[in-house]
């Protein structure tokens, strides 16, 4: 996960599935941009320009801890 828990990393997870502007949770210096730029299909993956942490939304929500 990259929030303290569960509740934080579904927000996050909602804010990037609707591209809402959202700071890079890791390093806190940039907004996250989409990994594929040209690709307009693969949306859900995101990178942070700062510090190039990978964001793969799919992935994520596996990892989601059960309640
Ligand atoms: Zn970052």
């Amino acid at each position: 996960m990259y929030t303290n828990n569960r509740d934080e990393e579904v927000k996050l997870l909602k804010r990037l599935w609707t591209s809402q502007p959202t700071m890079c949770p890791k390093c806190g210096n940039a907004q996250l941009e989409h990994l594929h730029k040209k690709a307009k299909k693969s949306d859900c993956d995101w990178k942070c320009p700062a510090c190039g942490e990978i964001y793969r939304t799919i992935n994520m929500l596996k990892e989601l801890p059960e309640d």
